[in-house]
């Protein structure tokens, strides 16, 4: 069995570039899409489709980078997340927001 193994690359979700990829069955195993095409996702846009989409809608219809990228719910994600730099991320960060207090 193949783990999700980390590598650099470009992701054809959001297009960054430089970033950690994780493999991703368009169509999901339990599905029956072991065998077919795989896409390599950077690991936000990996987290983000599994957090909107279960196994059937994604086989049904979001099998494609295309049909994904052309999701209502996943075109106003990608505008963010294009916002945001690679490296900052995966780093929480340190800003002045813990300042409210009550
Ligand atoms: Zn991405
Ligand atoms: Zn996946």
């Amino acid at each position: 069995m193949e783990k999700s193994k980390k590598q650099a690359g470009t992701c054809p979700l959001c297009l960054r570039e430089e970033v950690e990829t994780t493999v991703h069955h368009l169509t999901p195993k339990e599905m029956g899409g072991a065998f077919l095409t795989t896409a390599k996702l950077c690991i936000p846009c990996h987290k983000q489709i599994h957090a909107l989409y279960t196994n059937e809608e994604l086989a049904l219809r979001l099998h494609t980078i295309p049909l994904l990228k052309d999701d209502p719910q996943i075109k106003k994600y990608l505008v963010w997340i294009k916002k945001q730099p690679s490296s900052k991320l995966l780093k929480v960060k340190k800003s002045k927001e813990k300042k409210k207090r009550r």
